[in-house]
């Protein structure tokens, strides 16, 4: 028997609804549509591709949503000027770059313009410390779907076993502050970490990101373990996980597809975010 399919889709719809519904009774509170603004900067197919998805998820709830296109060759100061108009303007609430943005650009800089409360991806230092110290703010989206996604499904995180294979400020390091603050003995690898395979058959939860196609291998699963894959990789124009789904799938207990896992999800908790922004900014 396989593992239980963890259907983001499925739980993304059910949380989007929610989003929705909130945003109504928002909207009738205050008389306000909350707008998120994304910048992308180039003409990176994939960074099209996820943008265009953010921009109609927000319009099927009943949100503004502005996408503005700055050229590949944009200065660091111009796009640094674009976001101080935006952080100006009541209108938006949340405030997104598309990464990756062009190397002659410094992305930190630009993750810090953006005003703390604006901040949807939750990249800026004050949020990210905010997270550390527990006060759960505007937190990275994609972790956060993960989390949403667990407690929907009733699988428990106190007490658990739970490795990390990335250590990345978007994916893995929220993530472990997210299963930490909820009781779960957290482990974070990367790619010096010795003995890798031993490491993640300890794990209750193993979460994969690490931009590998199908690096976790079935030898690195514990029996039932709950495995959450975060890879998106194209291979002969398919995509696929960090993770063996199909032998995986013969060990786990619990496991997410690629695609319909986690992506979905992520988008949801951005809609989420954006909501949570402009509450923040009314409640001043
Ligand atoms: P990064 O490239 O920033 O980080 C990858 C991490 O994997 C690094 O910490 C790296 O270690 C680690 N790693 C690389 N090789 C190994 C190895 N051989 N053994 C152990 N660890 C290794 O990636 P992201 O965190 O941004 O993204 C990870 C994946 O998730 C990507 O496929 C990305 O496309 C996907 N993604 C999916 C999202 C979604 O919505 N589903 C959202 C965001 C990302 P080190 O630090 O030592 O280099």
């Amino acid at each position: 028997m396989g593992a239980q399919l963890l259907n983001g889709a499925i739980i993304a719809a059910k949380l989007t609804e929610i989003v929705k519904q909130d945003n109504k009774e928002f909207q009738s509170l205050y008389g306000v549509t909350p707008g998120l603004t994304v910048i992308i900067v180039g003409d990176d197919p994939a960074s099209k591709v996820y943008v265009g998805r953010k921009h109609r998820a927000c319009t099927e709830v009943g949100m503004n949503s502005e996408v503005v296109r700055l050229p590949e060759m944009v200065s660091e100061e111009e796009l640094l000027q674009e976001i101080d108009r935006l952080n100006a303007d009541s209108a938006v609430h949340g405030i997104l770059v598309q990464l990756p943005v062009p190397k002659h650009i410094n992305s930190e800089k630009v993750l810090e313009r953006i005003r703390p409360d604006k901040d949807v991806d939750g990249f800026h230092p004050i949020n990210v410390g905010n997270l550390c110290v527990g006060k759960e703010n505007l937190v990275p989206c994609t972790p956060y779907g993960i989390i949403k996604m667990l407690e929907i499904c009733n699988i428990p995180i106190a007490g658990k076993r739970a490795v990390i294979i990335g250590r990345s400020n978007i994916v893995g390091k929220p993530m472990a502050m997210l299963l930490l603050a909820r009781h779960a003995t957290v482990t974070i690898c990367h790619s010096r970490t010795k003995d890798l395979a031993a490491v993640c058959r300890e794990a209750d939860i193993l979460v994969a990101a690490i931009g590998k196609p199908e690096f976790v291998t079935k030898d690195m699963v514990k029996p039932g373990a709950v495995v959450i894959d975060v890879g998106i990789n194209r291979v002969n124009e398919k995509l696929v996980g960090d993770v063996d789904f199909h032998n995986v799938n013969d060990v786990a207990g619990y496991i997410t597809p690629v695609p319909g896992g986690v992506g979905p999800l992520t988008i949801v908790m951005l809609l989420h975010n954006t909501l949570k922004a402009a509450k923040l900014q009314f409640s001043k």
